[in-house]
């Protein structure tokens, strides 16, 4: 007899977030009373900036605790609107603009939003974990393509092309990547745009990581592209990673195409309702200060560089292991295919053998590679460093 109180089959096939898995894992280790360093979850560790959390507290205070608007206050809404203006979106208004609880939450929305069952989604590998699963909850079907370090974590116009069959709805970009740091260049963008503006398909450009980027690295929207690329675009981005607010949830969406915009809402007012209401005027300060803002995000970039040269520089000095020089986001995704074991093997040894998290490169749709994220403490990078290097040098390289 079936069973009609059984689980549905997209709770039944929706795998956890592996990131937020490691993470879990790593606190309850710590909570034990283990001295576990953890790489695992993208997560800075600073504090979210005062002035930030003083407006946050300020309209609290003011009694602002109650619905929002469903697709953000608007006094953030049109901020947001006149940023993007500022940097060449052309013909954004508040109405094409949606604030969400959280970037995960404008992604899943974009696609919720686009996507009907049976289509096709290309994602570019090494993906960040909740891409397929997002699309399989919305009926839709991931497709992959790979990039491998030896090529910058990159696809290729080629690959892209040959991945686009009558059933693509939408492309995922995603510069800089999660989990890979990869920062596209705007000729190299332009050239998967054209392929998307060609094929008539959504892109969804996630930016949650574009204000982090090093090496005189610049980042681009494909939305400013040309007009084509605008009204195919979808440009999802957040407070989270580059102003310390994870905690916060509070995603940003932004599309020219008003009826797309409109749809989003509309999904969010059945699903969320809004995003936390006095949160939001938090966010509206980073733009209201734009000077402080700047400060404190060129105070992360900085200790976030220094990391990064430094995890990579001790990376490369480990026998067996090879790191690529990214060049965004918080992370590295080293290579560990010398040592023959698969990234889960891998990453579950060194968690139990020497108490240090990280993710493994499958969670990514890569096998043979594991990220670290270094969106933590110089003394962890080091103390890290010295728990790798002794565990690299007991496994047998193959
Ligand atoms: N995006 C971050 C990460 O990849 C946070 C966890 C998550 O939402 O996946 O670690």
């Amino acid at each position: 007899m079936s069973n009609l109180a059984s689980l549905s089959s997209w709770a039944r096939n929706v795998a956890p977030s592996p990131t937020l898995a490691v993470d879990a894992k790593a606190k309850a280790l710590k909570a034990a009373g283990k001295d576990v360093v953890g790489f695992g979850v993208g997560e800075p560790d600073f504090d979210t900036p005062q002035f930030i959390k003083d407006a946050c507290a300020k309209a609290l205070a003011e009694g602002q605790t109650k619905y929002a608007p469903t697709p953000g206050i608007p006094a953030l809404r049109k901020a947001i609107a006149e940023d993007y203006t500022r940097r060449g979106f052309t013909g954004i208004a508040d109405a094409n603009v949606v604030v969400s609880p959280g970037g995960k939450m404008s992604c899943y929305l974009a696609i919720l939003a686009t996507i009907s069952p049976g289509d096709e989604v290309v994602i570019p590998a090494p993906f960040w974990v909740s891409y397929p699963e997002m699309v399989k909850l919305a009926g839709g079907v991931p497709k992959f393509i790979n990039a491998e370090d030896v090529t910058g974590f990159k696809v290729t116009p080629s690959q892209l092309s040959a991945a686009i069959t009558p059933k693509t709805r939408m492309v995922v970009l995603n510069s800089p990547s999660n989990p890979t740091g990869a920062v596209y260049s705007r000729a190299e963008l332009e050239d998967l745009v054209a392929i998307c503006v060609k094929a008539n398909v959504w892109i969804m450009s996630d930016e949650i990581y574009e204000n982090l980027v090093y090496d005189n690295q610049t980042t681009c929207s494909p939305a400013t592209f040309s007009p084509e690329a605008a009204r195919l675009t979808i440009t999802v981005s957040g407070y989270a990673k580059s102003y310390s607010m994870t905690g916060w949830r509070l995603g940003t969406l932004v599309a020219s195409d008003k009826a797309l915009a409109a749809a989003v809402a509309d999904l969010q007012s059945q699903i969320s309702s809004n995003a936390t209401t006095f949160a939001q005027f938090g966010a509206l300060a980073v733009h209201q200060h734009p000077d402080k803002a700047k400060a404190s995000l060129a105070e992360m970039c900085k200790a976030f560089d220094r990391r990064r040269l430094n995890l990579l520089a001790g990376l490369n000095a480990i026998p067996g292991l090879t790191c690529y020089r990214s060049q965004g986001a918080f992370y590295l995704f080293p290579n560990i295919k010398s040592f023959g074991l698969t990234s889960v093997q891998f990453a579950d040894r060194l968690l139990e053998e020497e108490l240090m998290a990280v993710v493994p490169g499958s969670a990514f749709g890569s096998e043979g590679y594991i990220r670290m994220s270094y969106a933590t403490s110089d003394e962890t990078i080091a103390k890290g460093l010295e728990r790798l290097a002794r565990f690299c040098s007991k496994l047998k390289k193959v």
